[in-house]
């Protein structure tokens, strides 16, 4: 199409990334000044935080008003504004749009935090510092820096390009974020969501993520006095009637499903993903008899599990799946039997799985080994996003979607984040050429 063409623009669009990126390291730093935790997040008090999502969303639409892009916003809780900064084509071409998230996690061991908080945004041998640096201030940068030097090179496109700044991520509440955009009537035939995605290799292209359940599991006991465990499991004692420890019920559940993860190593597979990955995290455990003390038998447990299962298997089944192991195992107690554990599905995250042989997919893999080197031949070319990400919420619009963004998902949610600068550059780069092949440039 535009290939002949499109070199030139390119040279001239790469120059002026490297004259814009001090703007848009020091828009950043200000970015990752700015506390966004997300007002959802667990043990956050929304008064702490309200405003820095909104606050994170203009700087980067005032950035790129310098740019000849204009706003809007869309806010289902005014307080939590969406910004969705566009440019209309000039006629013609396919539109296009990128997506980012400006709500952070809430960071732990604050005090050990480079620069002495997670805020500083400090720069040093080439990175940015900071809470959501990696995870995704550095993505939004990278957009931001592209577009900028799209118009800065005066390149024009066909379609319409429009960059989401949402809200909620990081808690799954994409009907306040992501989903909320969509249905205002904002997107485009395909997206780009610039999540880091700098494993295995730097600016990997992740055509596919793995989904996810919270599970909430319910294990029921007979709360008595801590003096009757003998009696509640001896021979000769009363059994279940002196009393029934619901701890150890449930540790019963969990070894009944890490034998059930155990069978997923060999039964669960994907070829976009490494062999084990697909597996049931138990994370939280609770148990006592309504009061926090040794003394009793604990009356009930909860588990709280991360379930990770394969694209290539419905949601629906992989549930029913585990219910039937746990119902299974329950027959072997006497207990259980009678009070078989109670399932709560408490949140799903969907997969996306974008084909590997798709115009976007061939464009992006095309465009990153032009900046960054061919990777070579008999690897992948396109990997999994280990992680989940509102790329599946795009692909849940039927919209073609690919992760492809700047840091490493081995800081993110950790103690001294960062994000590599000469990354946010390639990301740039990588990411104006595929707007340009697919809006075309008049
Ligand atoms: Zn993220």
């Amino acid at each position: 199409m535009d290939d002949k063409v499109a070199a030139p623009h390119m040279i001239a669009v790469d120059e002026k990334i490297r004259a814009l990126l001090p703007d848009a390291i020091s828009l950043l730093r200000r970015l990752v000044n700015t506390n966004s935790i997300n007002p959802l997040f667990p043990g956050i008090r929304r008064e702490d935080v309200i405003g820095g999502e909104s606050a994170c969303g203009a700087m980067l639409s005032d950035f790129l008003a310098g740019h000849n892009f204009v706003s809007e916003t869309v806010a289902v809780d005014p307080e939590r504004s969406n910004r969705i900064i566009r440019k209309k084509g000039t006629g013609g071409g396919r539109s296009i749009f990128i997506n980012g998230h400006v709500d952070t996690v809430a960071p732990f061991r604050v005090s050990e935090w480079l620069g002495g908080n997670p805020w500083s945004g400090e720069v040093r041998d080439g990175r940015v510092n900071g809470l959501g640096s990696t995870d995704m201030k550095g993505g939004l940068i990278a957009a931001a820096l592209a577009l900028a030097a799209l118009d800065a090179a005066s390149i024009r496109l066909k379609g319409e390009v429009q960059f989401h700044a949402v809200v909620g991520e990081e808690v799954m509440s994409h009907e306040l974020g992501t989903t909320a955009v969509l249905e205002a009537g904002f997107g485009g035939e395909a997206a780009i969501v610039v999540e880091p995605t700098s494993q295995p290799r730097p600016l990997s292209i992740a055509t596919v993520s793995a989904g996810n359940f919270n599970l909430q599991l319910d294990v029921k006991g007979y709360g008595t006095h801590s003096g009757n465990r003998g009696p509640s499991i001896r021979a000769g004692g009363e059994g279940n009637a002196a009393g029934v420890n619901a701890v150890e019920k449930a540790i019963l559940v969990v070894q009944a499903l890490q034998q059930l993860e155990q069978e997923w190593g060999i039964t669960k597979s994907h070829p976009a993903f490494p062999a084990g990955i697909f597996s049931m995290v138990p994370g939280v455990f609770h148990g006592d008899a309504g009061v926090p003390s040794v003394g009793y038998l604990a009356e009930s447990a909860t588990i709280g599990y991360l379930v990770w299962y394969p694209p290539n298997e419905g949601p629906e089944a992989v549930k029913a799946e585990i219910e039937r192991h746990v119902h299974h195992a329950a027959q072997l107690d006497s207990w259980l039997r009678q009070n078989p554990p109670r399932f709560r599905w408490e949140s799903h995250w969907p997969v996306f799985d974008t084909p590997a042989d798709h115009p976007l997919v061939k464009l992006l893999v095309a465009d990153r080994a032009d900046v960054l080197g061919e990777i070579p031949a008999g690897l992948p070319q396109t990997h999994s996003f280990n992680a989940v990400c509102d790329a599946s919420f795009i692909a849940a619009k039927g919209i073609p979607v690919v992760a492809m963004g700047p840091g490493d998902l081995r800081c993110a949610h950790a103690v001294n984040e960062y994000v590599d600068l000469a990354e946010i550059a390639s990301c740039a780069r990588i990411l104006a050429r595929t707007i340009v092949g697919w809006c075309g440039a008049a």
